[in-house]
């Protein structure tokens, strides 16, 4: 089997295991099915993901000069508390930035390696999860703009991580945590101006990988400095691969790259 396309971050889907998927030019692999498959992986070209050229990439699957202008990258998105479309002020691009901003956002706890306060949207629960590779994780709080969901997780980060530790991830080197209790010693330091959106109901959700065999150590592949590279596929975890070479690849942060993939 043959696959050619730019590599953009896998679609998942929840279930015992988690499915994941990648989408390529005319086709969509179920990465699931390819475990214990070797896969050769070869970088052809950068294809970035706004103007389509081959220009090395910067950040996010975009080249340098797209980075700086397409409204999918502004401050507030890795930064939600600078988010402005709530006072109709514009970043980059008003009517995008209120289709985004403007809908209902959620502040959660998630444990991937330890626990971290993060945000996102409504919609991408628990997409963002699965993405972070976070085995459990819970809500804190479900706010109806992304402006609110970012100074609550502002004034949380000042008591619990707001980062994922990806190698103790991979590694799987966990700690299960009691995340209601998490909630609840957290609960005090939530804002005023969002107390009112905390969430005292709802559970841990947990999340199945589909790993075999977990690496011991872990080196990243990047494939600007090996275009060219083979592994048995022993795992899916986040957006990494695992090899049984315990080579990881970040499909996420390799968006942008045109590669052909081969499996045998
Ligand atoms: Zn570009």
């Amino acid at each position: 089997m043959q696959y050619q396309g730019v590599l953009k971050k896998m679609e998942s889907e929840m279930g015992r295991p988690i499915q994941y998927y990648m989408l390529f030019d005319n086709d969509f692999l179920n990465v699931n099915q390819v475990l214990d498959k070797e896969l050769q992986i070869d970088f052809i070209k950068y294809q970035c993901l706004r103007c389509g050229e081959d220009l090395p990439i910067f950040r996010q699957g975009f080249c340098r000069n797209c980075f700086f202008e397409t409204p999918l990258a502004g401050d507030w998105i890795m930064r939600p508390e600078l988010s402005k479309a709530h006072l109709d002020k514009e970043d980059r691009d008003l009517e995008y930035e209120k289709k985004v901003q403007l809908q209902p956002h959620v502040v959660y706890l998630a444990n991937s390696s330890s626990v971290k306060v993060g945000v996102t949207r409504k919609s991408q629960v628990p997409t963002r999860w699965i993405d972070q590779g976070a085995h459990e994780a819970i809500l804190i709080a479900e706010v109806p703009n992304r402006y609110l969901a970012g100074i609550t997780e502002v004034a949380l980060k000042e008591h619990v991580s707001d980062k994922t530790n990806w190698r103790k991830m991979l590694t799987n080197e966990v700690d299960d945590e009691d995340l209601l209790a998490w909630r609840d010693r957290l609960k005090p330091y939530v804002p005023a101006e969002t107390m009112e959106y905390f969430l005292d109901k709802g559970g841990e959700i947990h999340m199945d990988f589909p790993v075999l065999q977990y690496p011991e150590k872990v080196k990243s592949l990047n494939l600007s400095k090996t275009p060219s590279y083979k592994g048995k596929l022993k795992g899916i975890k986040g957006q990494y691969l695992i090899f049984e070479d315990s080579t990881v690849f970040n499909v996420r942060s390799n968006e942008g790259y045109y590669v052909s993939l081969g499996i045998s």
